[in-house]
């Protein structure tokens, strides 16, 4: 396929590279000037997108997608599809889809997990939404670039699906970090919280794959001095996308929003820019109850 590629960076660089090297033709665009194996720079969205028959973005956020869309979608060809990756607010994927339908395009919201691991080794999971023609389109595409994609729905039911999962990740890395600064007051070895926490009925990801308390459970950023991982900034967009989208839709998301606003405090006020979204712990470790 001929593809265009805008966004280069820490995802949307590995994910286009891999698609060159599976032998597609990839024209790629990013406001930073960056070279990607395999992959020939074009000097805007607009001419990356030009004559392709997927363009995929992998860009910060919802008002740059937007800002994207109005450059790339007139120029592209009609039945083309238009695939989003990035992670950004349900409005504005489903505006874009919307945009692309207008002017005769497919389009899919696919944003991703995995991190920049799962884009370098293609071990990405793809939660997609849009018509059945733009997911089977964009299909072989997501199984170069990851191991699975799951077809959630309509347009916006991929990032639906991507906010809603963070949204319990952000909440239960915060439970899990409370309960071992507590079980730590409480005098508890953090190996016997370990033990007994990840075979109970309080285990989860946070707890048996993504240990927060160094040297127990497996390796994690945690055994790294909570190098990212999953930066703590970027947890606070997720929780953030999830609470503008519990408003839109009046939804009532208690321990959403509270566990946006201790993110929000973390990364502006108390150090959490640029460390794994893990070290809430060290944050409780150091706090008393008052
Ligand atoms: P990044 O900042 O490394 O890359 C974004 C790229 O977009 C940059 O290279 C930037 O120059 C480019 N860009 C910005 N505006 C542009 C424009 N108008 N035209 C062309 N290029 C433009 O970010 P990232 O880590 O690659 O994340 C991309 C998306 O993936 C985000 O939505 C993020 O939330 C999501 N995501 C990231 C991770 C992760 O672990 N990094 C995991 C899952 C999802």
């Amino acid at each position: 396929m001929k593809i265009g590629f805008i966004g280069l960076g820490n995802m949307g660089g590995p994910m286009a590279a891999n698609l060159a090297k599976a032998g597609h033709v990839v024209t790629g665009f990013d406001m930073a000037n960056v070279t990607i194996d395999g992959v020939t720079m074009a000097p805007s969205g607009a001419e990356a997108a030009m004559g392709a028959d997927v363009v995929i973005t992998m860009l910060p956020n919802g008002a740059i997608l937007r800002a994207v869309a109005n450059d790339i979608i007139p120029v592209m060809t009609k039945g083309a599809a238009l695939v989003d990756c990035s992670t950004v607010d349900v409005d504005s994927a489903r505006a874009v889809a919307d945009q692309a339908s207008t002017a005769g395009l497919l389009s899919v919201d696919a944003p991703v997990s995995g991190g920049v691991g799962g884009a370098a080794g293609g071990t990405l999971t793809f939660m997609a939404g849009g018509s059945a023609e733009a997911f089977a389109k964009a299909d072989p595409l997501f199984d170069i670039m990851g191991q699975k994609a799951v077809h959630c729905g309509e347009a916006g039911a991929g990032q639906a699906a991507k906010i809603c999962n963070n949204m319990i990740l952000g909440v239960t890395m915060i439970a899990t970090c409370e309960a071992f600064s507590l079980a730590d007051k409480l005098g508890l070895d953090r190996q016997k919280m370990f033990d007994v926490v990840s075979t109970s009925s309080g285990y989860s990801w946070t707890m048996n794959a993504y240990c927060p308390a160094p040297g127990v459970g497996p390796q994690s950023p945690a055994d790294n001095d909570y190098q990212p991982g999953f930066a703590s900034e970027l947890m606070l967009k997720d929780l953030r996308l999830s609470q503008q989208a519990a408003q839109s839709a009046d939804a009532d998301t208690p321990m959403g929003e509270a566990a946006a606003a201790l993110y929000e405090q973390f990364v502006e006020n108390e150090g959490g820019l640029g460390t794994d979204f893990s070290a809430m712990l060290p944050r409780f470790e150091k706090r008393s109850r008052s």
